[in-house]
């Protein structure tokens, strides 16, 4: 069987432990507290195969440093980062994770890095506050060859279906995993 491990990363506060609990259980649950624990582990099919997922759900705060980024880059086979399209800081902070994905895989072959990036803009129900407009969150993704999705953990839960479900096919076909 196939191990399948995905990061989520981005600023504290963008949803990331929304967006992956509302894959995981389906529901929207507002105020998530984080614990201990980061990573959630689920039983999924993909194309008829039986995959083991693993997703990475970073602690708020001191854990993470620069080095802890660089850890769970090289433990990761795919990666979900995820700005809030109302907070510009947010997105800053995306397109700088963004780029050090890509520093940091340069030794991997070009395709497999392309299909593995995913570039979330969450909180698209507070579009009346936008402060990162769907063009700025497109063209940073088509710079770095990354897939780009426009949604709310809070109100769409096919969009965030769909978005972990071809990350993690794509992140399932990925050489590095297949050697696992
Ligand atoms: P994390 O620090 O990245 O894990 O962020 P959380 O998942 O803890 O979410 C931070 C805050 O944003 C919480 O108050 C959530 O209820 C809220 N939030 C998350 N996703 C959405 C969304 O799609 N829309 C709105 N309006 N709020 C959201
Ligand atoms: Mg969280």
């Amino acid at each position: 069987m196939n191990d399948v491990k995905l990061a989520v990363l981005g600023s504290d506060g963008v949803g990331k432990s929304a967006l992956i609990v509302r894959f995981l259980t389906r529901r929207f649950i507002g105020e998530y507290a984080s614990s201990t624990e980061c990573i959630y582990r689920k039983r999924l099919s993909v194309d008829g195969r039986q995959l083991n997922l693993e997703l990475y759900d970073p602690c708020p705060q001191p854990c993470d440093g620069k080095t802890s980024l660089n850890e769970q880059m090289h433990w990761a086979d795919g990666f979900v980062v995820v700005y809030d399209i109302s907070d510009r800081s947010s997105f800053l902070t995306a397109t700088a994770i963004v780029h050090l994905i890509r520093e940091l895989h340069l030794g991997v072959t070009k395709r497999d890095v392309d299909s593995v990036v995913f570039l979330v803009g969450n909180k698209q129900d507070l579009c009346h506050m936008r402060e990162v407009s769907r063009e700025e969150g497109q063209r940073l993704a088509a710079e770095n060859s990354c897939q780009f999705y426009e949604l709310s953990a809070a109100e769409h839960y096919q969009e965030v279906a769909l978005m972990f479900s071809k990350v993690v096919r794509n992140a399932s076909l990925n050489g590095k995993s297949k050697d696992r």
